[in-house]
């Protein structure tokens, strides 16, 4: 079961990061998918050049695994600048955040992952920082202490989060670019996976890439990790290529199902179908219920559950819609139809 939820949440792992990083694209020509996004940065990348300036600070939102470290290092990558990675959680004083500021060298993009995860009083370091380039340090204790400003290097901050909505307006406002990144859509997804399979040497068929993408939900970093399921899968039980055959043995024992639901997805629909009628229901009375975090459902469950139409928002709460009912094979409520 843990194996099964590790598979979709979409989360990155220590142990997997080593296979992620060797399929992570190195330039805004082999990133695929976010067309947007990309073209909104080409602009903003080649007018900082022309001007000889840092880029403006930015700001990726949405659910984890679509990208948004990849694409701050390309950014890096694209600058020709030094790309620092720290996250959220992993600062814990202000004066850590200081040193790190110190640190940098003009033009430099310092990524930090979960910002919305930042101490209040970290955060506050980069107020200055991002709108002037400077950091306030105390000096002395007591009544002699005193602050003196500290310039730093023109730099960029790149923030990701999966939740824009709980960052507080300072820091909001302090990005120049708001990026919302979207779901892959199944081609973009194939041609990921045909992409990594590549790099990692192996055969995979055009079906199997396609089968694979059909089950990804919509996210780059499932898909990858289904790719390497199924080579293992290949070179264990078949003779190493990834065939359609290979490929579906592989999903059907991590319990992925043919729209790429997995049973933490069938559960938490089922739950609102059984346990509450198909009523609306809240986040946290769900969550409850379901004995997972609300932060993991509305991050990392939700948000394709949306976006494929299984669940709708109402000012009450949750509903399962027809689609789901569809799915799962349960009947739906008469008064629902
Ligand atoms: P996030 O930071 O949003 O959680 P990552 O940038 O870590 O996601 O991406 C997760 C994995 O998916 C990486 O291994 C990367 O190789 C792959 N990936 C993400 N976006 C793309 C893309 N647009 N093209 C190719 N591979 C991608």
């Amino acid at each position: 079961m843990a194996e099964k939820r590790r598979i979709v949440t979409g989360d990155r792992q220590v142990q997997e990061s080593s296979y992620e990083n060797q399929l992570r694209p190195q330039t805004l020509n082999e990133y695929i998918g976010q067309e947007k996004a990309k073209e909104k940065l080409q602009v903003t990348i080649a007018a900082a050049k022309q001007r000889g300036e840092a880029l403006d600070h930015l700001l990726f939102y949405g659910p984890p695994g679509l990208g948004k470290t990849t694409l701050a290092g390309i950014i890096a990558h694209e600058m020709g600048v030094n790309f620092r990675v720290t996250s959220g959680p992993a600062i814990e004083k202000p004066g850590e955040m200081a040193a790190i500021l110190n640190s940098l060298q003009t033009g430099d993009i310092l990524f930090v992952d979960e910002i919305h995860r930042l101490a209040r009083q970290v955060e506050e370091v980069l107020y200055p920082a991002m709108e002037d380039y400077a950091i306030d340090i105390l000096i002395g204790k007591g009544a002699t202490s005193r602050s003196i400003r500290l310039n730093l290097p023109h730099f960029t901050l790149i923030g990701a989060t999966t939740r824009a909505g709980m960052l507080t307006a300072p820091l909001r406002d302090r990005f120049g670019v708001l990026q919302r990144m979207e779901f892959y859509t199944q081609a973009e997804l194939k041609q990921i996976l045909l992409r990594s399979a590549k790099v990692l040497d192996v055969v995979l068929d055009d079906q199997a890439a396609a089968e694979l993408a059909a089950r990804s939900r919509g996210t780059p970093r499932l898909a990858n990790r289904l790719l390497k399921r199924a080579r293992d899968f290949a070179q264990v039980r078949y003779d190493g290529d990834v065939t359609l055959e290979a490929a579906q043995a592989a999903l059907s024992l991590l319990d992925v199902d043919e729209k790429g639901l997995d049973s933490t997805d069938r559960r938490l629909l089922s739950t609102m179908m059984t346990v509450f009628g198909g009523s609306p229901v809240g986040l946290e009375t769900l969550a409850a219920s379901l004995g997972e975090d609300s932060g993991t459902i509305e991050d990392v469950y939700e948000p394709y559950l949306l976006k494929e139409g299984y669940l709708s928002r109402t000012p009450r709460g949750r509903i399962p819609t027809r689609k789901a009912y569809e799915h799962l094979h349960i009947p739906m409520p008469a008064d629902e139809s």
